[in-house]
């Protein structure tokens, strides 16, 4: 569904091996409905377990770690803790993706049916840079009492990003991009990043192109979502939107992200949440996790049980009884994981018999 370069990933005997990072919070219990789903539905991946939780912090657990990713070229993880009591201590969700150089994010919200939300038909991608801008650790406080917090924009990662979201439209048969920003405010860097991707558009004269304001994004996209195709935008303006987006389709817990690079992919659930109050009392929703875990499977050429997963899971997630509560229902998530099994196995034997 989502990739569009297919860089090195680890592939012995016709298996592929993929780091697997439980993380914190929910991401535990999610991960392992990854596992028992892939291999219901025989994915030839085999998962090498990295702790890449807030247990893990030294140093070396992260370079371990950073090691396993870059030795398979691909992974899945739950998210990590950042705790933002501590001033200096940088996020490692952060660390990993510059570190791997994992510059676009990409969140494709699409409405499902039979998730009631107050919006219907939104298909929207949300293409966020992954590197730079306020996510650079640019924090000083030099007089007390006076911070300086640094957005850092440049030509190269807005175009490359600007790139990014007009192959992926171009991929995908989208017909525009809709470049968001602040430059009335940020006259400069907005003023770049929007310079960028109005460049790169004339490259493509097939998709349409235009550009809107942040704020009235946020409340366009409250009010007419459906209006937006293919969305690029930078660092934290691409957090926000995307949580905006994935409220719009059901929430946090449905929504899958990827986060990829020239050589190296990660996925994860959309808004990267933790969910640590939820953590434990089986009912946090599989599906956003579930669909990560399609998309690794497309990245790897494995499209076939890429789209068996994927079925099953909307179709299991559309039905009233195997909803979770954040969806209104009143679904465990091990029951909505069993039913989704369920429909592999019958989906197989189908299979099977024709
Ligand atoms: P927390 O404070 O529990 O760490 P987050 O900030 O990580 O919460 O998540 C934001 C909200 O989204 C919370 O209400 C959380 O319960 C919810 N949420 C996150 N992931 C899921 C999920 N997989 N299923 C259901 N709800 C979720
Ligand atoms: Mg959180």
């Amino acid at each position: 569904q989502l990739h569009t370069s297919q860089p090195l990933a680890s592939l012995y005997g016709g298996r592929h091996t993929v780091t697997f990072m439980p993380g914190d919070g929910v991401g535990p219990e999610l991960m392992g409905h990854i596992k028992e789903v892939f291999r219901f539905a025989g994915a030839p991946v085999d998962f090498e377990e990295i702790d890449f939780s807030s247990n893990n912090s030294t140093d070396a657990d992260m370079d371990n770690a950073m090691l396993a990713i870059k030795r398979n070229g691909i992974a899945i993880k739950g998210n990590r803790e950042t705790n933002f009591d501590t001033p200096g201590f940088k996020s490692r969700n952060v660390q990993l993706r510059t570190e791997l150089d994992l510059f676009a994010n990409v969140l494709w919200c699409k409405s499902i049916d039979g998730v009631k939300t107050r919006h219907d038909n939104i298909d929207i991608i949300i293409i966020r840079e992954n590197t730079e801008g306020e996510y650079k650790n640019l924090e000083h406080e030099n007089v007390s009492g006076v911070v300086e917090s640094l957005k850092i924009i440049t030509a190269d990662a807005s175009r490359r990003i600007a790139k990014y979201a007009f192959d992926f439209a171009t991929k995908h048969g989208r017909k525009k991009v809709t470049a968001i920003h602040k430059a009335n405010i940020m006259k400069l860097g907005d003023g770049l990043f929007l310079k960028c991707c109005k460049e790169v558009s004339e490259l493509y004269p097939d998709i349409q192109y235009d550009s809107m304001i942040v704020d009235n994004c946020s409340m366009q996209l409250v009010s007419k979502p459906q209006q937006f195709d293919v969305m690029v935008m930078p660092n934290l303006y691409g957090n926000i939107i995307s949580n905006i987006g994935a409220g719009l389709v059901g929430g946090p817990g449905v929504v899958p992200g990827m986060n990829v690079g020239t050589d190296y992919a990660v996925f994860e659930s959309g808004c990267r949440n933790t969910g640590k109050h939820i953590a434990g009392k089986n009912i946090a929703n599989p599906t956003g996790m579930l669909l990560a875990g399609v998309d690794l499977l497309v990245y790897l050429g494995l499209e076939q049980h890429a789209g068996l997963i994927q079925d099953s899971v909307i179709n299991t997630i559309s039905q009233k009884e195997y909803q979770t509560p954040d969806l209104g229902g009143q679904a465990t998530s091990t029951e909505v994981v069993q039913a989704i099994i369920d429909d592999i196995k019958f989906k197989t034997q189908e299979r099977y018999k024709k």
